[in-house]
């Protein structure tokens, strides 16, 4: 019965999208539902493939890799999303992987992506990643140097469509959905990757465009 459990789960994310999204005054097709199946086998996401889902995120380069080819192949039409943090030495690989990149947090990455879509000829969408706490320890680029990377990324022609946040545990996200907001209004980008399991219907409402849930699709992860 895993598979009615997975189908009615997504089947519940999606409604309260739609009610979210609906106080808002937005449509719900707005909002594109990033399934993250980080830790969890390939297996898991193939009901929710079965159930029309297409789009499929992951933390991991090598994680990836190793899961999803056959899928793809199958299913030409999967969206793959990168959503954690990216080494340099990974840039190539992950440009050829991916569909959109979550997690563009610093200039330095900015140009190995960029010789790396030069290459490969594919050209992810791209989102930059934001601290938009200013946590210590944590990914994004500060909030403070967004300006900066923006205009890299401009600079290297990278295809940027939005900002991306982590808002810190423990707190009400609702501020840092609103300020992210904000920064992308001011810098004329229109993505909001934003909205995790316990936030997305707040995130939603506050004009998130993209939501990574994870546990309440495929249950806790155990690794
Ligand atoms: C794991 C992860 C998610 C999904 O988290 P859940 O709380 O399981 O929904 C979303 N975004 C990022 C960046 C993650 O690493």
């Amino acid at each position: 019965m895993q598979e009615a459990s997975a189908k009615d789960r997504l089947a519940d994310v999606r409604a309260d999208i739609a009610r979210a999204a609906a106080l808002a005054g937005r449509k719900a097709d707005e909002v594109t539902l990033i399934a993250v199946s980080k830790t969890h086998p390939a297996e898991a996401a193939v009901p929710l493939i079965a159930a029309g889902h297409r789009d499929f995120g992951e933390n991991r380069v090598q994680e990836a890799g190793a899961k999803w080819p056959p899928l793809r192949a199958a299913h030409p039409d999967l969206r793959l999303h990168l959503i954690g943090q990216l080494q340099s030495n990974k840039a190539e690989e992950a440009v050829a992987l991916f569909d959109a990149i979550h997690s563009v947090d610093r200039p330095s990455l900015v140009a190995v992506l960029a010789k790396a879509m030069g290459k490969t000829g594919r050209r992810p969408d791209c989102f930059v990643q934001v601290n938009i706490g200013d946590e210590p320890q944590k990914g994004g680029c500060a909030v403070a140097e967004l300006p900066a990377l923006l205009a890299k990324c401009v600079a290297a022609e990278l295809p940027v469509v939005g900002l991306m946040c982590i808002p810190p545990d423990g707190q009400e996200a609702a501020p840092y959905f609103a300020l992210l907001a904000k920064l992308a209004r001011r810098h004329d980008v229109t993505g909001l990757s934003m909205g995790m399991s316990g936030d997305y219907e707040s995130a939603v409402m506050i004009g998130a465009t993209h939501v990574r849930v994870g546990t309440a699709l495929f249950g806790e992860r155990t690794s």
